[in-house]
């Protein structure tokens, strides 16, 4: 037994603390080494303590940012949900940037579109900056710059970020204070009840925790917070945001490592699980609550209301 009573002192983000309903103790439900992961009994997301534990960060900006055809594809595809054309998209705030390329592509899409980023690796924000001569990027934490941004904004997109900030219900607080009215957030983030962080923890406890390799690699010390889909609602819910659209999609064949027997069964897995409507991955489209309690009736209501599922 450590010294859990220290530990539990110095938590204040992450691990045994819930990310979402922060007063709620998690309890700890599998120990990797350098850092351990654990569970929410009221919302079930998870959480790990890797931040607090200094464990070893494992992000790799490089194979990241490579895939940028398939990145391209989901660019589109939220543009065409959303309709951003006809809508009016005015102002985009684009939270963990990265290298700037979904701002290009929105630059290119929406000629008159504000643009601004925010990006916490200097080099990365610098490339962004490099390559949208007309947006203005900030360098920081996402919740540290926020004030330095000139909202409202119609769009604020997050893309692979949510998992990796150590508040994230504080920083969509934040956000939907500087969404305007009629705007949206889109968020993508990796989904726990899906059946890849499911089997991975299965294996971890079904062998006594000789099996750790899944259950790692699905809970990746970079990723502080797992959501599960109830949690995401909570979430929505205490930022004044109503979940508008929520959809799946699974991991890219591209990103998936073993042998190309483990490859191809898991791509066969996570297709299934596309098809009955879950995935490794979530995107959700938020709006600020009061619109619709205030009985607008907007083109864009109209369209998805609806789609969120339950
Ligand atoms: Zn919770």
């Amino acid at each position: 037994m450590e010294n859990v009573e220290v530990l539990e002192d110095l938590v204040t983000e992450g691990g045994s603390t819930c990310p979402v309903c922060r007063h709620r103790p998690a309890a700890m439900r599998i120990d990797l080494g350098d850092y351990r992961l654990f569970e929410c009994p009221g919302c079930g997301c998870w959480s790990s303590d890797a931040l607090i534990r200094s464990a070893t960060v494992s992000f790799e900006p490089v194979s990241y940012f490579a895939n940028t055809d398939a990145d391209r594809t989901r660019w589109e595809g939220l543009a065409n949900r959303i309709d951003t054309a006809d809508t009016g998209v005015g102002s985009v705030l684009d939270v963990g940037c990265g290298n700037g390329a979904y701002l290009e592509f929105v630059g290119q899409r929406l000629p008159n579109a504000r643009r601004e980023g925010i990006e916490l690796d200097p080099d990365r924000a610098a490339e962004a900056a490099a390559r949208n001569p007309d947006a203005r990027i900030h360098v920081g934490d996402a919740r540290a710059c926020l004030p330095q941004a000139e909202g409202p904004f119609d769009l604020i997109t997050l893309w692979d970020v949510f998992e990796h900030v150590p508040a994230p219900a504080q920083l969509l607080v934040d956000l939907a204070a500087l969404v305007a009215p009629a705007g949206r957030i889109y968020i993508q983030t990796i989904h726990e009840d899906s059946l890849v962080p499911r089997l991975g923890k299965l294996a971890f406890r079904g062998s006594g925790g000789r099996v750790s390799y899944p259950a790692r690699r699905s809970h990746e010390p970079h990723h502080l917070a797992f959501f599960s889909r109830r949690g995401l609602r909570l979430m929505a819910d205490r930022a004044g945001l109503d979940i508008s659209d929520l959809w799946f999609d699974r991991l890219d064949r591209e990103r998936m490592d073993g042998s190309p027997l483990v490859v191809a069964a898991t791509s066969a897995l996570l297709m299934l699980e596309n098809l009955l409507g879950n995935g490794l991955f979530v995107n959700l489209i938020l709006e600020p609550a009061e619109l619709r309690e205030s009985g607008d009736s907007s083109p864009r209501n109209d369209r998805t209301r609806g789609r969120a599922g339950d």
